[in-house]
């Protein structure tokens, strides 16, 4: 404990600016001793203190928390506000052994930094980590109601004057819903032009499906 205390609340420490980059709080209230623990321990900082009471040195402490914090400045070259605090121990663990060009990472960020659809921004990185797949960590912006209820209007209205399904992709099919008029509540909106692939949350990209096929399509 006094060991780690000299490492990671000493206020002198030059590595406290590239720690605060990735870690909140500050060396006196002894929040990046805490991080480390946490880290080291996987979330059991009690146990890990339980097992460690009798060491004479911080080595394997330290060296772990290095670790971490070499690999995300090594595989993120830019360093953002939003990545303060995040659970980096974790990160690590799940992604330090898949191999990543930190010039595409950091194009990857960019991009993503500039859509004006993404409302958590915190959830960026560990979307790239995981090659951009899990849109849920992003909170992407959905459509209104106001937008939902004038698509499924003139696309409703359309619908009946072919005598076909309001649910484009039923209206195709060969079963029973071909000429199904589903109502307001029984459809989703759908981004025409799947959002991870550019398109815009707005009312050009969006059409009504019936429930059905909109969880069918999956993605958004
Ligand atoms: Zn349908």
């Amino acid at each position: 404990m006094t060991h780690g205390k000299e490492e990671f609340s000493n206020g002198q420490n030059a590595n406290i600016q590239k720690w605060s980059a990735y870690i909140k709080g500050s060396a006196n209230r002894q929040d990046f001793l805490e991080c480390a623990l946490d880290w080291v321990s996987n979330g059991n900082i009690g146990d890990y203190m339980s097992r460690h009471r009798f060491d004479n040195n911080i080595d394997e402490l330290k060296r772990y928390f290095n670790t971490v914090i070499d690999w995300v400045s090594a595989v993120f070259n830019d360093v953002e506000s939003e990545m303060r605090g995040l659970e980096w121990g974790r990160l690590y663990e799940k992604y330090h052994k898949t191999s990543y060009s930190p010039a595409q990472v950091s194009a990857e960020v960019k991009k993503l930094y500039a859509d004006p659809y993404i409302k958590n921004r915190r959830g960026i990185f560990e979307y790239v980590l995981g090659g951009l797949t899990d849109t849920k960590l992003l909170d992407v912006r959905v459509f209104d109601e106001a937008t939902k209820k004038s698509v499924y209007t003139s696309q409703t209205k359309k619908a009946e004057a072919k005598g076909v399904s309001n649910c484009p992709l039923c209206a195709i099919g060969h079963d029973a819903n071909k000429s199904t008029i589903w109502k307001l509540a029984e459809m989703d909106a759908d981004h025409v032009a799947a959002w991870s692939k550019g398109g815009e949350t707005n009312i050009k990209n969006c059409q009504m499906l019936c429930k059905t096929h909109n969880r069918a399509k999956g993605n958004r």
